[in-house]
Formats: structure tokens, sequence, C-alpha cells
């Protein structure tokens, strides 16, 4: 065999992929940049690891359901002054999901709340958590339809396994007493061994309603609001502010040709 080949067959072996794919370039590069033996294995390393990370990231979104593609590099803070971007930052880290704290991120639609629990949930990801979106309505549909086909076991072992479970948009309908009860039944599940990020656009005094039960109610919120961060966004819709902005432009335009 080829010297070529059997380095290849080697390569393959180790499971080294961006060191084969990319050979070449990179021992230019080694060459070009006068690395030595010791300096071009750590870069080879360095490459390797940097591919291996980005394909684990890559494949943990996709298990993670995530409902839209975002980053917090593309959140604009400017446009959100009611958020203080170090407490973002510190939910970046993701300590959080190591404690098993829970994250609520409230406010009117539009504002960004899904946008910034799908990145949060990112950094959650690189930082190697495992990760779960998903809404309150398909969640409690899925325990109920489960705990009618007497698997609610099952499910509740699903929704507790990721150490980050995302639930989005809590309080848009309010849940019937046996929904509330299979809720309460997860977050109890959950509580200290996992982390929740909820997003509502109801204030948390107004849960109550939206969980039906008062007893029920008070049961989710203890163990929800037990060591969490809550997040209040304020302002209006994202999307409104850009088309009322581009409005605002298109109308100065008009304006300057009127003259
Ligand atoms: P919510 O979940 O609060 O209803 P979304 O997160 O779905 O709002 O935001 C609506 C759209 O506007 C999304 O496409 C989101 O990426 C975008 N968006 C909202 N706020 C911002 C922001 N501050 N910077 C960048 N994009 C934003
Ligand atoms: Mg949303």
């Amino acid at each position: 065999m080829l010297d070529h080949d059997r380095l290849d067959a080697m390569l393959t072996r180790l499971k080294l992929t961006a060191i084969r794919e990319r050979l070449d370039a990179l021992l230019d590069e080694a060459a070009r940049r006068e690395l030595t033996l010791r300096e071009t294995l750590a870069f080879l390393c360095e490459q390797e690891m940097a591919h291996k990370d980005q394909r684990r990231v890559q494949m943990a979104a996709k298990i993670a359901k995530f409902p839209m593609l975002r980053t917090l590099e593309s959140f604009d803070f400017d446009a959100q002054p009611s958020i203080d971007p170090r407490q973002v930052r510190e939910l970046a880290t993701s300590r959080y999901v190591a404690n098993g704290d829970a994250v609520l991120l409230l406010g009117p639609p539009g504002v960004g709340k899904t946008h910034l629990a799908v990145a949060l949930g990112r950094e959650a990801i690189v930082q190697g958590y495992s990760v779960l979106f998903t809404t309150a309505t398909a969640l409690v549909t899925q325990l109920a339809r489960a705990h009618a086909e007497g698997r609610l076991e099952d499910r509740l072992i699903h929704f507790s396994k990721p150490k980050l479970l995302i639930i989005d948009e809590l309080g848009y309908l309010p849940l019937e007493t046996n929904a509330a009860h299979l809720f309460f039944q997860l977050v109890s599940r959950r509580y200290e061994r996992g982390s929740l990020l909820v997003t509502s656009n109801r204030n948390v005094s107004e849960w109550g309603g939206v969980f039906g039960d008062p007893v029920v109610a008070t049961a989710i919120l203890d163990r929800m609001l037990h060591h969490s961060h809550v997040i209040t966004i304020r302002g209006e819709s994202y999307r409104l502010k850009e088309k009322r902005r581009s409005g605002l432009l298109k109308a100065e335009v008009a304006m300057t040709s009127n003259h």
C-alpha cells in the first residue's frame, strides 16, 4: 500500500476526520508557519477537536428540536433596553444549568423571548449539557396522550432526561385541571435534577389563572421559583418596531423627494 493510502486508512480508523480531509492544507500551513513537530501535532489536534466540537453542537442542536436558528450574537440588545446584557451574559455561562436553577423569560409577544431561549439553549449545548425545546401546549398534549394510553411514565422520563428543558409559551392558553396536574408531575420530577427555562407572556402573578387550580398552581410555582433567574422584558414587538422604522424611513424619503 502507498504511504499516502496507509496514512489515510489510519486517520480513518482513528476517526481523525478533520485531519484526514485537510491534511495537505494543514501540513502546508504548519510548514509556512515553521512549526516544530510538537507544535504541528498540537495544531493538528486543535483542528480535529474544533471540528469534533462543532459536529457535537450541531447534533445536539438537532436533538434539542429548536424551532429556529438563533444566537446571542444576533440578538440586538440596543433594541431591547429593558434587558440587562450582563444578566444574559451570566446566563450564557450556563452556571444555572449546573446548579439546577430555573430561568423565566417574561414579556409580551415579539420581544425576543423565544430568540433568547433558543440562544441560551445553544450556549448550554456548547457547555456540554443536553437540551430539549418544547412548547407548553406540545408538552401537556404529549403528556395527556401518554397518560390516556397508559405510558405516562415513558413521557415523563423523556422530558426529565435533558439537563435543560425549555418550555416556550407557557400561559398563552390556560391549562385544564388534568393538564395542570400532569405539568406539576413533570416539574416535580425535574425539580433539583435539571433546569427549566420557561417563557411566558404572563406575569408570574397571573400564573394561578394559567394553571386553574390554585393548589396546583402554588405547588408548581413553589418549585419553579425556588432558585430562579427572572428576566422581564418590556417594550414593543421587535418586528413591529423594525416595520415602523422602515416605514419612517420611507416617509422621510418621500418628503425629501418632494422638495
Ligand atoms: P417572542 O418569543 O417574545 O414572541 P421572538 O423571540 O419570537 O419573540 O421574536 C420575534 C422575532 O424577532 C424573531 O425572529 C426574533 O429573532 C426577532 N427578535 C426579537 N427581538 C430581537 C432583538 N432584540 N434582536 C434581534 N432579533 C430580535
Ligand atoms: Mg415566542
